[in-house]
């Protein structure tokens, strides 16, 4: 395989490598280089990067063995949520809310924070933080808006987890349902405990034991019923066992000990952000361990902020937020994150630093490296027959972004696809109009407004424009318009079958004939196939039927008739026409 001296000491390369610079590593010329990782599939350029495991394979087939730099820390590092036992102080619970699609969430959210928050205070709770607090019995617990497995997913890539106890919503008249069994998997794969809130328990037909039996069935045999599930039956409607399931929240959470560093450094996590016209970049944090302070440094992904201004979920100022709260940041550089974690640093040289290397490290990890086995290389190839939905989206926040870009890459198939060929977290304007005009696109808005002056220009411009509330009305409407992009599904069915047994003329363009109905039904107009001993001739077309010389709407099985066919086949004796209809059926993405 190698025709190089195999190396005695391994070639230390970093994480990603140009190309060049890997050839000249291993003291090779550049094309052999590029041959080989033709050879493996990948096609890479001179120039162009790749990663330290496609280099270790080449390196491995080229004779060399190849070790990764002693990685630098450039992205910053999940916050250690658990410490030693003893160590820390208390800290409140961090909850989030899940369940399958109407049974209750956003209602459940909205009740647990009205019926906690004194009528005096209602009016500063209105404004979306991605997480509020409430007090019970003297202790806090933090809800964070957020969807559950969207926290959870865009959390997990980073390594953290922001959850300690997850409260699954199901409606009483509605019983368990898949979304239902996706959050509860969800939720046990992140580790985290599970509150099973019955919800509209008030309504007719609500039935909570039947419920209490298909949790059962999932193993989760609710601790009424000798099991270990805490259930708790709920009406988001008229307040009940509200209070009841945030002492349940307490309780499950007190058997994790949940505490947190009250001092040295701050970490945490990204759960909102946005660029507000009058603040700049502003974020919502989850503050997980060390107090963060206004005038703190903090590093978030790829920027960094001095904290300008701290607020409460109140919209309140405050000037140090604790472990377990949720707080607006402002003074960010740049939008961090939905997701990303942050760390307080000692100076602004070292944040602007750290920001920087984790924007490097980033910017590595996103570099395309076109690795492609044979399954892709077909899918690629077939790529320029896929047909491309262009939208151009606009979202309020950057977590709604992300979940946007979730969803709609779920949107595809083998023939059509979404592509969001740009996004961006604000209202839309003039310029994005512009853009999709440009792009062949439709101009999505997700919780954002338009003027009715940039509506006119859209018109003006005839670019679709839709604004959405609702993530799924979103994604219904982009699943119709795809389906309808597919090409119809042609149905053929059988009809009919006759046996030729005589043959009376014969021109180019036609054949007079008789037969025998063997099968189903014929009529005039119906398309045929032509089989002589199984083998297909041709095709063509019944132009005329009669029987007993009339002239026939129909015949069947068993009948004798006589016709004549529209085809360019010398129909034969003994031949076989075989009879069948078309029609075209609008597809499914799924189908
Ligand atoms: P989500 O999709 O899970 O966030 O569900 P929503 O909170 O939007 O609720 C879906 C529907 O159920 C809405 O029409 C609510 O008014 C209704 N709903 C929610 N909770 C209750 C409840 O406890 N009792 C009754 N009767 N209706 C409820």
């Amino acid at each position: 395989m190698a025709d190089t001296a195999s190396a005695t000491t391994p070639i230390i390369i970093p994480e990603v490598i140009a190309v060049s610079d890997f050839a000249a590593a291993l003291g090779l010329p550049v094309t052999k280089v590029i041959g080989e990782l033709m050879r493996n599939g990948v096609m890479a350029t001179i120039n162009e990067q790749i990663d330290f495991d496609t280099a270790a394979i080449i390196g491995a087939d080229l004779g060399f063995e190849i070790e990764a730099e002693a990685a630098p820390e450039p992205e910053v590092r999940a916050a250690k949520v658990k410490l030693a036992e003893g160590e820390g102080e208390n800290r409140p619970p961090i909850v989030t809310v899940m369940g399958h699609v109407d049974h209750g969430k956003t209602s459940l959210l909205d009740a647990i924070r009205t019926t906690t928050v004194a009528a005096k205070e209602s009016g500063g709770i209105t404004q979306h933080i991605g997480a509020y607090q409430v007090k019970r019995a003297d202790r806090w617990i933090t809800f964070l808006d957020t969807p559950g497995h969207e926290a959870f997913s865009a959390l997990r890539q980073h390594g953290a987890r922001m959850t300690d106890v997850a409260v699954i919503v199901v409606a009483a008249d509605d019983g368990v349902k898949p979304q239902t069994k996706e959050a509860i998997r969800h939720a046990q794969e992140a580790g985290v405990k599970l509150v099973v809130a019955i919800n509209k328990v008030d309504k007719e037909g609500a039935d909570p034991v039947r419920v209490r039996q298909e949790l059962t069935e999932l193993g989760l045999q609710p601790e009424d019923w000798g099991g270990s599930t805490v259930t708790v039956d709920v009406s988001a409607k008229s307040g009940e066992g509200i209070e009841k399931l945030l002492d349940m929240v307490l309780l499950v959470a007190d058997i994790e000990d949940l505490r947190a560093r009250p001092d040295g450094p701050s970490e945490g996590v990204i759960i909102e952000s946005h660029l507000d016209a009058g603040r700049g970049p502003v974020a919502s944090v989850l503050v997980q361990n060390g107090q963060l302070r206004v005038g703190d440094y903090l590093v978030a992904g790829a920027t960094y902020a001095k904290v300008r201004s701290l607020g409460d979920y109140r919209g309140r100022r405050i000037t140090i937020a604790n472990p377990g709260m949720p707080a607006v940041v402002t003074g960010f550089k740049a939008v961090p994150a939905f997701g990303d974690v942050y760390r307080t640093e000692t100076g602004e040289k070292v944040a602007r630093e750290a920001s920087a290397a984790s924007a490097r490290h980033l910017q590595a990890k996103s570099l395309g490296v076109k690795k492609i086995d044979a399954s892709q290389l077909t899918a690629a190839i077939h790529a320029g027959n896929v047909k491309e939905l262009n939208v151009v989206v606009k979202a309020d926040v950057q977590g709604s972004l992300e979940s946007l870009h979730e969803q709609l890459a779920k949107l595809r198939n083998d023939e059509v696809a979404v592509n969001i060929v740009s996004s961006a977290v604000g209202d839309i304007s003039e310029s994005d109009i512009a853009f999709a005009k440009t792009a062949g696109a439709i101009l999505i808005g997700f919780n954002v407004g338009m003027s009715s002056s940039l509506k006119a220009i859209a018109n003006r411009d005839k670019v679709a424009v839709r604004l959405y509330k609702v993530i799924y009305e979103l994604t219904d409407d982009l699943r119709e318009g795809l389906e309808g992009m597919l090409a119809p599904e042609i149905v053929e069915t059988v009809v009919g079958e006759l046996e030729i047994m005589g043959v009376f003329k014969t021109t180019k363009t036609a054949v007079v004939c008789g037969g025998k109905v063997t099968k189903g039904r014929i009529a005039p107009k119906e398309t045929m196939r032509i089989m002589r001993k199984k083998e297909l001739l041709g095709t063509g077309m019944l132009s005329n039927l009669q029987r007993d010389k009339q002239d026939a709407r129909e015949v069947f099985e068993g009948e004798m008739c006589g016709m004549s066919v529209t085809t360019t086949v010398a129909i034969e004796i003994g031949d076989t026409l075989e009879f069948y209809t078309t029609e075209s059926k609008a597809r499914t993405l799924d189908a």
